[in-house]
């Protein structure tokens, strides 16, 4: 790493993960913030602007993760902010219904078709879990179906994505999630539909839904081949089973319909989160009203939430709906492309094998030379290598997601100034990538 541009020591982030990790389990309030995967110092960010984060120690980056998702139009995109600051002079929470909230679910379900009805949570986890009681309490069965590889927020039921092979019932993923909780998740393998149809035959009337991420990019960015969402909506219908598409992170990002508008195929129930909710916590979950019909108060299913659908946060998400048109999509879809080739050919130059894969705007590099279609096959990637370039990047000023697994994010900010800073970081990196080591 001698070409540096700066010292690559962040010692004012470094004091402040020391004493994070003082009052806080591994120094972080997500585990995948900690740079577990490639080690280093997390940055602690102070401000972002645009396509840039600004760290502690007074660096500036370009920011490829858009804090996961949410950030489609760049950091502190000042219409957005306005209608925050509006929002905040005029009180913070209610506990009662408002405008803001019906507002946000109108624009939703303008959007997206089978999205008849939603409710308003605080995060894609709470928007999942609720989706999975709804479709439990719908179908009066108790088991689910989900693939590994697909994250579906840390609900307990869902943290099951081991076990392998046809209908083979999960083990826990993590100590505090008990055999029973896990016991009614069946895992089976990404982008397999005879093993959703094995699974439906070996538990007739058991199954009370299939949940899947619409286009996941959980294990990096794997899209369902083409036929596989329609044949899980199929094998659901045949089976009286509910189909459920977690959109959270593909939702209002992938188009401005989220993957729905992608694929076009209609889910039973649909979840959102990320985009929609501006940068702040607010997610969703809905879909045909006959089944969200079952919700309370309307109906005997429980869910509930002291900060659903609050005021700030909904105007937040609602301002960047708004401002999110067809333009919109097209600029990200050209950025995201342009980086892409810019990455691929990097990487070409130094002989470095990978594949790139993409789901409309978001991609992500898998350090293998063969497609990638589920998660044991994201899994046989040579991760190493990514350790090394995600560390060059870092120290040329581009912040990346520390971690294989993940998607990249880009945003309507990633203007020719932003595109050129990565340009200028890729050559050392892909070079740093060629000559790591298992
Ligand atoms: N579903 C998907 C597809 C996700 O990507 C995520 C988070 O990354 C979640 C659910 C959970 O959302 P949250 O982190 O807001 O709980």
């Amino acid at each position: 790493m001698s070409e540096l541009p700066y010292p690559y020591e962040a010692p004012v982030s470094q004091a402040l993960f020391d004493r994070a990790a003082a009052v806080t389990p591994g120094g972080v309030n997500s585990p995948v913030r900690a740079f577990r995967a490639v080690g280093g110092t997390p940055r602690f960010m102070v401000s972002g602007s645009g396509a840039y984060l600004k760290d502690a120690d007074g660096r500036e980056y370009v920011d490829l993760v858009c804090s996961w998702g949410p950030m489609i139009l760049g950091h502190a995109h000042p219409e957005v902010v306005a209608a925050v600051q509006e929002a905040v002079a005029r009180g913070t929470s209610f506990g009662t219904p408002g405008e803001g909230e019906v507002a946000l679910a109108e624009e939703m379900t303008g959007r997206v078709g089978p999205l008849e009805q939603v409710r308003l949570v605080s995060s894609g986890t709470e928007a999942t879990m609720s989706a999975i009681r709804l479709a439990r309490g719908f179908t009066q069965r108790s088991k689910v179906i989900k693939f590994a590889g697909c994250y579906h927020g840390h609900v307990d039921s869902l943290l099951a994505a081991a076990g392998s092979g046809v209908a083979t019932f999960a083990l826990p993923d993590t100590p505090g999630v008990t055999g029973a909780q896990a016991g009614d998740t069946v895992v089976l393998p990404y982008n397999d539909l005879d093993a959703v149809r094995a699974a439906f035959a070996a538990h007739p009337g058991e199954i009370a839904c299939v949940i899947t991420e619409a286009s996941p990019g959980n294990m990096g960015v794997v899209p369902p081949l083409p036929g596989f969402n329609q044949g899980l909506k199929d094998l659901c219908a045949a089976n009286g089973a509910l189909y459920v598409s977690d959109e959270v992170m593909t939702g209002f990002r992938t188009s401005r319909a989220g993957w729905y508008g992608v694929d076009g195929v209609v889910p039973d129930l649909m979840t959102f989160g990320k985009v929609m909710g501006g940068g702040f916590p607010a997610a969703a979950f809905g879909g045909r009203a006959d089944v969200m019909a079952h919700l309370a108060p309307a109906g005997p299913v429980y869910q509930a939430g002291t900060l659903s659908g609050n005021p700030v946060a909904t105007a937040a998400g609602l301002a960047q709906l708004r401002l999110l048109d067809e333009a919109a999509y097209t600029k990200v879809d050209a950025v995201s492309q342009q980086i892409q080739a810019m990455v691929s050919e990097a990487l070409t130059k130094e002989g470095v094998a990978h594949t790139l894969q993409n789901a409309s705007n978001m991609f992500s590099v898998f350090f293998t030379d063969r497609p990638v279609r589920d998660y044991d096959d994201a899994r046989a990637q040579e991760s190493y290598r990514f350790t090394a370039f995600f560390h060059a990047m870092l120290a040329h000023g581009v912040y990346l997601p520390p971690s294989s697994f993940e998607s990249w994010f880009v945003s309507t900010a990633h203007d020719e100034t932003a595109l050129q800073r990565i340009a200028d970081a890729l050559p050392a990196a892909a070079r740093a990538a060629a000559e790591a080591t298992a």
